[in-house]
């Protein structure tokens, strides 16, 4: 093995062999992820990286495609990704939740933010009830191992299985050879918790009729306030001289 030694002098020609010139894609940085950084530096318990490096890591799923996300979050906690679902939503940052990123057609890849679920791990399992409470970044082994303790399994298994999340299962629908007897994740999942655009923390699950009145009521009004602050809109840039083609 042969080994290249660098050294640098001081003075005149120092900067030919600054490090900082040597690997100067090392520190590069987006302006997205200068954004994020500025956002989240200090208000997340997990690690945000914008260095190209960590980038590059996360730049690839199981598929062909490659895109380099602009920084990546390794979330400790659901604050952690709630702080970061608001600030991508703030600053108009596209956002990636990522498991193992084991999926074949490029679901783990895009620009903007990726949020590396690895930390978020924990199980409870009832017995009685056959259920699992699990987080999202729990390996599907690992709750395998965990339920063959009370003589359960989850039932879809896939190929990776020992490294592929419930959280990535769930976005994939993940199915597996033992799926045409026990269903894919879809038909084991009873429900789930969820970060909404606003950095709210929901539950969805089976409703009864009701609640989903009371939803498309909320819903209905939603839409008539869009459908006004479209119309004030309008009306401002008709006022500002926009000509009306440009508006419909
Ligand atoms: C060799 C090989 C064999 C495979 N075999 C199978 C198989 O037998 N059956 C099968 O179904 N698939 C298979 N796959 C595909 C893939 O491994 C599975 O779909 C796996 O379950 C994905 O899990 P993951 O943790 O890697 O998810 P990721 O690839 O990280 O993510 C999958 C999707 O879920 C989203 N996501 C991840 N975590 C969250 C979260 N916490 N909240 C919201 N969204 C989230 C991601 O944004 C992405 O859209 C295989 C892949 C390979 C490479």
């Amino acid at each position: 093995m042969s080994v290249l030694v660098f050294g640098w002098r001081s003075g005149a020609g120092a900067s030919k062999m600054d490090p900082g010139r040597l690997f100067p894609l090392m520190d590069a940085e987006t302006e997205a992820g200068a954004g994020l950084a500025a956002a989240l530096g200090g208000r997340v318990e997990g690690t945000l990286h914008t260095d190209l490096v960590t980038r590059l890591l996360y730049a690839t799923d199981a598929s062909n495609y490659k895109i380099v996300p602009d920084a990546v979050l390794v979330a400790r906690s659901v604050e952690d990704v709630q702080a970061a679902v608001l600030a991508c939503g703030e600053l108009k940052i596209p956002l990636t939740p990522r498991g193992a990123g084991t999926s074949l057609a490029g679901q783990a890849v895009g620009r903007g933010l990726h949020i590396d679920t690895y930390h978020l791990r924990g199980t409870v399992i009832d017995p009685d009830s056959h259920a699992a409470i699990v987080s999202c970044g729990t390996v599907q082994r690992d709750l395998d191992d965990e339920a063959a303790g009370f003589d359960l399994t989850f039932g879809p298994d896939t190929a990776t299985a020992d490294r592929a999340t419930l959280g990535g299962m769930v976005g994939n629908n993940s199915a597996g050879t033992r799926s045409i007897v026990y269903g894919m994740t879809r038909d084991r999942l009873e429900a789930a918790e969820i970060v909404l655009a606003d950095g709210s923390v929901a539950t969805f699950g089976e409703t009864d009729g009701s609640m989903a009145s009371g939803m498309l009521e909320q819903l209905e009004n939603r839409r008539r306030e869009l459908q006004a602050q479209i119309a004030q809109v309008e009306d401002d840039a008709r006022r500002a001289g926009v000509p009306p083609a440009w508006l419909r």
